[in-house]
């Protein structure tokens, strides 16, 4: 199978000013661009060209893990935002954070401070087990919570390509403003599946 880069549902300037343009056509446009050739290319005439994205990313390691996993970490990323998203979850996600996490203020906070925390280049996750119960993740360069079996609801890429145009060395700030665009009816679909 060959891996194509999709189509966002919004334009590149869609998401300004919490993230411009430029970002999202650098960050999107080449950066993504760039993993999905180098899977192409890794996948090519070997056991893993018959395989689903996510069976690669369960199984392999090294560059092909790498490249696989930043192919899907950033589709993940860039379909949970949204020019009409912000605001809060409702339903049965905000009963679940809540439960979780108290309020959605708190959780909002232990998932920015995670980011903020993270050493270099890495994701931040918010996560579900099979038991359904939630959690707040984070993993350097290329991490999935795939390899450890956990259900990935949404996350935020807090690698600086993320937001260094935008942002510069402020990463705290991204992180802050992404709750603005963030779509939770898709991800509030991602907790029910
Ligand atoms: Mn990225």
């Amino acid at each position: 199978m060959i891996y194509e880069l999709p189509k966002l549902p919004y334009a590149n300037e869609a998401l300004a000013p919490i993230i411009s343009a430029e970002t999202v056509h650098y960050h999107f446009g080449k950066h993504e661009q760039a993993y999905i050739d180098n899977l192409n290319k890794l996948i090519h005439a070997t056991e893993f060209e018959d395989m689903s994205l996510e069976e690669i990313i369960r199984t392999s390691g090294g560059a092909l893990f790498n490249n696989a996993s930043q192919a899907w970490n950033h589709i993940f990323y860039f379909f949970g935002l949204s020019p009409d998203g912000g605001g809060e979850p409702a339903g049965a996600l905000r009963l679940a954070i809540e439960d979780e996490f108290d309020s959605i203020d708190k959780f909002k906070k232990e998932f920015e401070e995670s980011g903020v925390k993270l050493f270099g280049s890495g994701w931040v996750w918010l996560v579900k087990d099979k038991e359904g119960k939630l959690s707040i993740l984070s993993g350097s360069n290329a991490f999935n919570p795939l390899t450890k079996d956990l259900i990935p609801i949404m996350t935020f890429d807090v690698w600086e390509h993320a937001y260094y145009l935008d942002y510069q060395n402020r990463r705290a700030d991204y992180l802050h403003r992404l709750w603005d665009i963030v779509d939770w009816d898709l991800i509030e679909s991602r907790y029910l599946k």
